[in-house]
């Protein structure tokens, strides 16, 4: 039976109970981080951490003591292994309607495990190239605030899904943002570029890592912004997110990508990325 966690305590899934009148619920007066956990170990838990702190402050919702153990926890409740940990705190239970906040109210806070298959243990050449579109970004003006509110981010991915595609691109006033749920970047002759952090995209922590890797090993990295012609005419195209890692787009609406073909960039990235999680699970610096 699943073990998930609420408000300190370890239970199984099913006798896990949040009231009617929970913010989350009524208002979606929440925020969220999604964990890879593999082999029990939690992959940039520190990093995701840091981001539901600042996702927190941002709506006034105090933290929460020991969140770190509570998780690492739940995940050997569950048997360890590769796990991505859904992890949800809300402002909490006011017993009743009223936009008004006020500030006595205990926050919710709830947790839960869900498999994930390790992408270091897959090869590249595995690997396929998505497909994405491109769509108008709908939401709000706060979406470096990772929010429970996801109405946009919903419908630009059923848009997608609908065309075929994995992944929807969100464009703003001309700039290509990010993902529905994922980070952009793309190569030009040699050159990997992504859109700078502004309160439209979230802080990725692939794209951290992503940006931390090719800083190290030589690769030449800039934020800068991105046109739908850019976005184009890219050699490369790739989006990221920590459950997808570092993943080569080849299609972008009609337009092939680089011939279709994933790029030697990826390649070399997604050989750093996926040695630098071997390496943390061995123990090994990098
Ligand atoms: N952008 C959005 C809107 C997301 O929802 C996500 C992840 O879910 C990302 C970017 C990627 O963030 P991370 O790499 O921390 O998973």
């Amino acid at each position: 039976m699943e073990i998930v966690y609420l408000d300190g305590a370890f239970l199984p899934a099913d006798q896990a109970k949040v009231s009617v009148f929970d913010r989350g619920f009524l208002f979606g007066d929440s925020v969220y981080e999604v964990i890879p956990f593999y082999q029990g170990v939690g992959f940039r838990l520190e990093e995701h951490l840091a981001r539901l702190a600042h996702s927190l402050d941002a709506l006034q919702i105090p933290h929460s003591d020991n969140l770190d153990e509570a998780l690492n926890k739940l995940v050997a409740q569950n048997g360890g292994g590769n796990v991505s940990v859904y992890v949800q705190i809300t402002r909490g239970n006011a017993g009743k309607r009223s936009h008004a906040v006020t500030a006595d109210i205990t926050p919710t806070v709830f947790a839960c495990c869900q498999p994930i298959a390790p992408i270091y243990e897959t090869g590249p050449e595995v690997i396929e190239g998505a497909r994405v579109i491109v769509t108008d970004d709908l939401r709000w003006q706060r979406c470096d605030i990772k929010a429970n509110g996801l109405l946009a981010n919903i419908l630009a991915m059923r848009q997608a899904h609908e065309a075929g595609a994995a992944e929807a691109l969100l464009q703003k006033e001309g700039w290509i943002n990010e993902g529905s749920s994922s980070n952009v970047f793309i190569v030009e002759q040699g050159h990997v570029i992504t859109p700078p952090l502004h309160k439209g995209i979230l802080s990725g922590t692939t794209r951290a890592l992503v940006l931390e890797l090719a800083q190290q090993h030589g690769v030449q990295v800039t934020e800068s912004n991105i046109s739908y012609e850019r976005l184009i005419g890219a050699d490369e195209v790739w989006i990221t997110s920590s459950t997808r890692g570092v993943l080569p787009v080849t299609a972008v609406d009609e337009h092939l990508i680089a011939g279709g073909q994933k790029g030697p960039l990826w390649l070399q990235m997604f050989k750093l990325f996926t040695r630098y999680q071997q390496g943390l699970m061995t123990g090994e610096s990098l």
